[in-house]
């Protein structure tokens, strides 16, 4: 078991976030890069024998420091008010990863620590160790000098590719224009908020706050087709290029590293070990969740019947359209029900005493410390009368501000030294802005308690020893799993009412509204997973072929041809704009692989009973949450269950009514 943090552990101010200026934030952030290069210089100079002392000590501080000058500044620029400040903080991430990038290829430094002896250390040390070795090895340091170039040239080469492809996507906004009748099904809402122009024609973007309600509620289908069309055709052509070069310089990159593609690098240090797991994966799931998917398309087509008395197929724009219309014709459920009960301030005192009653934890609010800007809160947690962290809530929406919702950690915590920190940063409503009540939607509150999640994760586990043990060491199909687990707490009826109060009335959130929204909730479910894995399928495929010359429009239409019931819309070119195909690579199956681990986690809070006694959820705490990466995800999860992971919850849930 890990030991929670000593009495010596204290907290050290993220100096570079409280930065007043531009010119102080620089001068802090040099010091702190200055501070790494003298350590760097310490761990090399040593003379004599190799000790954890004299280097993986100091290594440890080192790459602490590191992470911290890479996690501030990114963390400032996504949310600071003062755009000097952001740009500063750019530029600080920008310097630190050039150094991280040198770190990683630095041969000495690998040398040094290969050299420590660890044999007789306890096994969380000697996992550390194999964590940072394999690090260097994955990132080619271990290579003559010539190959160590080209591999730190082409890393340059896919981050700025990889820019370009992002780029093109976010600033390639297309529109349609329809007539105001063509709005029918939409809420009344949307269609004030988009009067007809000059030409008495209304603009409907492909940006998310009309794309998504027009896919949804428009009941003509030529105005779903026509703005799917050019939704699937973003940054197409130009990305058709770009994502060629990306995927050639990925494969260049694993090629020169000895490893046959680019799919079986990224995921040699992952849970799933390699790519033919990662596929056999998704192949299982798959079958699993066919047969139901099928009902799922066949319900749905029943439906567009309805409609289109000849239709023998569903097509791309009907897809989110007809589920929304089964939905709320044969669940007879409408979301917005729901908002009255979750009121913002209510929900913040839900999730803190959700999570301090399971988790033996409780939250104290802090005043009069510095933050970046005066709606931010401040909290401690604490374990009895012993501080393990402290933690950041930005939690409503402003100019320039990031406008998605992310955990962040801010300061690792380490055994006997340093109290871990971290912050939120989303975009719920909020309640002094004057606009009345703030009123969430469920899926904020979902989203609420799953970024909370992270944010317990991280702080929870800073008590671990090293560094490289802490919640982000964590193999990466991982760590989603906690916080999906989390978000079944705001399906659970007896924990609802708890919290989720009429704001007006007071009264609880009805029983039978919860039920009827798990029904709806469920249908569809297994045919959205058919999607899911046949983006994974994508990721994959892209990643395991030769990349020279590759057609990766002949690719998207293979990966199609293996998931039947989702229609490939002709002419379209999704691989142009599905943005992940950067960020993860090859790896989009992490989010499927993760939900089957939560799905199974959570089962055995569902077999004993209440999901509020703190029982189970203490174990959970302390096997899983509190060992940060001290050990390989599998193994925290079998401690936990006491058995290995397996497919079993995740077969109930997709078969499950609601
Ligand atoms: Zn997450």
């Amino acid at each position: 078991m890990s030991e929670p943090p000593a009495e010596g552990a204290r907290l050290s101010s993220p100096k570079l976030l409280f930065a007043t200026t531009p010119a102080e934030f620089t001068r802090v952030f040099r010091k702190d890069l200055g501070t790494c290069r003298v350590l760097l210089a310490k761990i090399i100079d040593v003379a004599g024998q190799r000790t954890i002392e004299n280097t993986l000590v100091l290594f440890d501080e080192l790459s602490r420091r590191l992470e911290e000058l890479l996690s501030q500044p990114k963390f400032l620029f996504d949310v600071h008010p003062d755009p000097l400040m952001r740009q500063a903080g750019d530029e600080a991430f920008q310097e630190a990863d050039r150094f991280a990038t040198e770190l990683s290829l630095n041969r000495e430094l690998y040398d040094r620590l290969a050299a420590v002896d660890v044999s007789r250390e306890p096994e969380a040390t000697r996992y550390a160790v194999t964590k940072i070795l394999r690090d260097f090895h994955l990132a080619g340091v271990d290579r003559d000098d010539a190959t160590r170039a080209r591999v730190k040239a082409l890393r340059d080469e896919i981050t700025a590719i990889g820019q370009e492809f992002d780029k093109n996507i976010r600033e390639d906004v297309r529109s349609v224009r329809v007539a105001p009748a063509d709005l029918e099904g939409l809420p009344e809402d949307f269609v004030k908020a988009h009067p007809p122009g000059d030409d008495g024609k209304v603009a409907i973007t492909t940006n998310y706050p009309d794309s998504v309600p027009v896919f949804r509620y428009a009941r003509k289908e030529s105005v779903r087709h026509d703005l799917m069309k050019e939704y699937l055709n973003r940054a197409h052509p130009a990305n058709l290029d770009v994502l060629a070069r990306l995927i050639g310089k990925r494969d260049e990159l694993a090629h020169l590293l000895d490893y046959e593609h680019f799919a079986t690098y990224i995921t040699a240090d992952k849970m799933i070990g390699t790519a033919e797991a990662a596929q056999a994966f998704v192949s299982k799931v798959a079958g699993v969740a066919e047969p139901r998917a099928r009902d799922d398309y066949e319900e749905l087509l029943a439906r567009k019947r309805r409609d289109v008395p000849r239709a023998n197929a569903l097509e791309r724009w009907d897809l989110n359209y007809y589920t929304e219309v089964v939905r709320a014709e044969s669940y007879a459920f409408d979301a917005k029900l729901l908002r009255p009960y979750f009121e913002f301030r209510k929900v913040r005192a839900g999730l803190f005493s959700i999570t301090s009653r399971i988790f033996g934890v409780r939250y104290r609010r802090v005043s009069g410390t510095p933050v970046w800007h005066p709606s931010v809160e401040v909290y401690d947690l604490y374990r009895g009368r012993r501080r393990l962290g402290r933690f950041y809530l930005d939690l409503h929406p402003r100019k320039d501000k990031y406008t998605h919702a992310a955990a962040a950690v801010l300061v690792i915590g380490t055994a006997g030294h340093r109290l871990p920190q971290a912050a939120l940063m989303c975009n719920f409503p909020e309640p002094d802005a004057g606009h009345g009540p703030a009123l969430m939607d469920f899926s904020e509150v979902e989203t609420f308690f799953h970024e909370f999640g992270h944010l317990l994760h991280s702080l929870l586990s800073g008590g671990v020893r090293w560094g490289r043990n802490a919640m982000g060491g964590i193999e990466w199909d991982f760590v989603e799993a906690p916080s999906q687990m989390l978000e079944e707490w705001v399906r659970d009826p007896e924990v609802l009412q708890t919290f989720a109060l009429h704001y007006e009335t007071s009264e609880p959130v009805p029983e039978d509204l919860i039920a009827q929204m798990r029904r709806a909730e469920a249908f569809g479910r297994a045919y959205e997973v058919q999607r899911q894995l046949l983006y994974a399928t994508l990721s994959l495929l892209y990643y395991t072929r030769d990349a020279g010359g590759i057609d990766t429009t002949a690719v998207l239409r293979e990966a199609h041809s293996r998931f039947p019931l989702i229609p490939h819309f002709e002419g379209t070119h999704f691989q142009c704009n599905f943005g992940h195909l950067n960020g993860y690579s090859a790896i989009y199956y992490t989010y499927m692989w993760s939900l089957v681990i939560a799905k199974d986690l959570f089962s055995r809070f569902r077999a004993h009973g209440s999901l509020l006694d703190p029982v189970e959820a203490e174990r959970y705490r302390d096997r899983i949450l509190g060992r940060g990466s001290e050990k390989p995800a599998a193994d925290l999860v079998r401690d936990f269950l006491g058995r290995e992971m397996g497919f079993g919850p995740f077969e109930v849930w997709l078969r499950e009514a609601g």
